[in-house]
């Protein structure tokens, strides 16, 4: 339970943000109140209230977050000068060097910079992948949504962890990124403008129909879902995109995901494609999998 001596320093925050009170979902990361992305202004009180709760977060919607996952992307963020410079919010948890978050706060001026999403919000979130192992899921992130939010006190409950702000980097730190370090923002959102055409412009054919989730890129419903399953069930378009995409560098006949065999990439006339075929496994390897998997 948190306790509210110990949030007298959040108060200011508290009344200037959309503060939620964490501990619901599986790993207790999630809001523990429908409809969080709503502004709800909880005082200290009452999200003190929450007798379960064991961590605060906040909503995104004027901030911008680095979410550093894995040393690969400490190296890339260093590398993009994006961990250098004035001090300004961070995040870490006292369970990983290599995860934390770094915070800045946009001017208005700079906030009319970024372009519209397909809701026609200027809100952003990619991830650029550091690592290229598949298998590694290793990434900075780069968000600034109002749907989003972020644990900044409290408990990483999975890890038994806390988070905690280091000495000059608490959130009164927060500063406006410089117009360095908001370039490389812009960069790398305008690379990740896909240019996809309108979903009926797209030749779907009647035996493909587009996956809310791709098991190859893990493309899903909210990241413009464009990856294709044939009716068979058996073959899948995955869509080369700039986020998401399939592995690089297959040759044919290798298989990925346990059961996913690469074919050839196709272009479809708007972009390229990877087909992948449900690997049937040999009655040995089957036999095989059975013993060591
Ligand atoms: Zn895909």
């Amino acid at each position: 339970m948190l306790q509210q001596q110990n949030l007298q320093k959040y108060r200011k925050l508290i009344e200037k943000y959309n503060v939620l009170p964490i501990g619901w979902g599986k790993d207790k990361k999630a809001p523990m109140l429908k409809e969080w992305q709503l502004n709800h202004n909880l005082s200290l009180e009452e999200i003190c209230s929450y007798k379960d709760a064991i961590a605060l977060g906040v909503t995104t919607e004027d901030l911008w977050v680095l979410d550093v996952d894995g040393d690969s992307a400490v190296r890339w963020a260093r590398s993009k000068g994006l961990l250098d410079g004035e001090f300004t919010w961070e995040i870490h948890r006292t369970t990983s060097p290599y995860y934390f978050k770094r915070i800045w706060k946009p001017t208005l001026q700079q906030r009319k910079q970024i372009p519209e999403n397909q809701d026609g919000l200027q809100e952003f979130q990619f991830k650029v992948r550091t690592n290229p192992s598949p298998f590694l899921n290793e990434a900075a992130e780069f968000f600034m949504a109002h749907n989003r939010q972020i644990i900044f006190y409290g408990k990483h409950w999975k890890s038994g962890g806390d988070y905690y702000c280091p000495p000059h980097r608490d959130f009164e730190a927060v500063r406006e990124p410089t117009d360095a370090e908001f370039k490389v923002l812009l960069d790398e959102l305008s690379k990740r403008q896909e240019k996809l055409p309108r979903s009926n412009n797209r030749s779907h054919g009647r035996d493909w129909y587009t996956l809310s989730f791709c098991p190859i890129c893990g493309r899903s419903q909210n990241d413009n879902p464009v990856c294709q399953m044939h009716r068979d069930g058996n073959t899948i378009r995955c869509f080369e995109g700039i986020t998401y995409h399939p592995p690089e560098n297959l040759t044919p006949g290798q298989v990925i995901h346990e059961n996913w065999a690469f074919c050839r990439s196709q272009y479809v006339g708007w972009g390229d494609f990877s087909i992948f075929v449900q690997h049937n496994p040999s009655p040995v390897e089957k036999l095989r999998r059975q013993y060591y998997v």
